[in-house]
């Protein structure tokens, strides 16, 4: 068959369309930044995009960012000029059930554009429709965030190298993060975590100037931006030899961290592959030191659906790229998580962190 006679893959905005048709929606107003990014492509810090059901898409932004509209965003959207309230200026284009952004729409706002819209509209609450079509990564985010997870395996290895004991956790931050950059990351994609010892039971831990010990271990938890896609990794080294608890913590988190590995599948639950995690470390005897959810979908954003979680919602599809993270967290003594980004694949897990889940000893 010739390129020519092939119909054109759906745009992420016609993917959408469908969504709305489903949802029985004549049109949404996309205005979250990251959710505008993920249709048309635009980084700047206004706009706004229209995408009706029936194919009409609008983008709208002010005069600062015409010519990175004309650049960034595809034709498919009739781009326009906005002049001073993007929904003020989008208000008189809307007809029917249309959708806004409850999860990111502040009540002024809405207000606002409530007083803006004629009688025959109807302003619908739909926030998490992008959020849902993000969840599914198209074949070149998953690049972009594989790209992601390699340069952090490679910093990885880099601290392997030079060594823990005796830095303090922020000299050693500071050098992973210009590490990231100087292997074509933008920037790490959040804060990067080291805690070494007892601070290491705190799962957010911020940094200390304190030396890191010998013989303890340190959770080191980070992740690069490349393309604005995101990546996420956690591994805990061992600075020394280890008494008996921390190494057996350390197994038992290893074999939850696989377990649950080999249960993300398309059609799995995400509650029930958080309880393999949950159910062999409480098997272990650790289950009330497992405080936070199993994982977390990665991709424009750092924390994205779905949520692997007690509470979280829904199964897991094709395309998803989600964390693996249980942790044990010994308070006043020692912590442990182990981290990996998978995609979840028909014929299983494809796992983009690749440094060794051994526990690798750096002095
Ligand atoms: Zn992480
Ligand atoms: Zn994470």
């Amino acid at each position: 068959m010739s390129g020519a006679d092939r119909a054109p893959a759906p745009s992420r905005a016609d993917r959408l369309a469908e969504l709305l048709r489903e949802r029985d929606l004549d049109a949404l107003l996309v205005t979250n930044l990251v959710n505008l990014r993920y249709l048309t492509g635009f980084t700047g810090t206004n706009g706004l995009a229209l995408v009706r059901a029936d194919g009409e898409r609008a983008f709208l932004t002010d005069f600062r960012y015409l010519d990175q509209a004309e650049a960034q965003v595809p034709g498919e959207f009739e781009r326009i000029r906005g002049k001073e309230s993007l929904l003020e200026d989008a208000a008189p284009r809307l007809t029917g059930r249309v959708g806004f952004d409850d999860e990111h729409m502040t009540v002024k706002a809405h207000e606002r554009l409530g007083a803006h819209v004629g009688e025959d509209v109807t302003l619908v609450a739909a926030g998490g429709l992008v959020e849902e079509l993000r969840a599914v990564k198209e074949p070149g985010e998953v690049v972009r965030i594989a790209r992601a997870a390699k340069i952090v395996d490679e910093a990885l290895r880099a601290l392997a190298e030079a060594g823990l004991t005796g830095r303090t956790e922020r000299a050693v931050a500071i050098s992973l993060e210009r590490d990231l950059r100087e292997r074509g990351a933008e920037g790490p994609s959040f804060p990067i975590i080291v805690a070494g010892g007892a601070h290491g039971a705190l799962p957010h831990a911020g940094l200390r100037d304190e030396p890191i010990p010998a013989d303890a271990l340190v959770i080191v938890d980070l992740g690069a931006i490349v393309e604005g896609s995101c990546s996420d990794c956690t591994r805990t080294f061992a600075t020394g030899a280890l008494d008996g608890e921390p190494a057996e913590v350390y197994a038992l988190v290893l074999a939850a961290q696989e377990r649950a590995l080999e249960a993300v599948r398309p059609g799995a639950g995400v509650v029930e592959v958080d309880a393999v995690a949950r159910e062999a470390i409480a098997d272990g005897g650790h289950g009330e030191r497992f405080g936070h959810g199993l994982g977390h979908g990665v991709g424009l954003e750092i924390h994205e659906r779905p949520r692997l979680s007690p509470r979280g919602e829904g199964t897991l599809a094709a395309g998803n790229v989600v964390t693996v993270e249980p942790g044990v967290y010994v308070s006043g003594a020692f912590g442990v998580r182990i981290e990996d980004l998978v995609v979840v694949r028909e014929e299983g897990p494809e796992v983009l962190s690749r440094f060794p889940k051994a526990l690798v000893t750096v002095e």
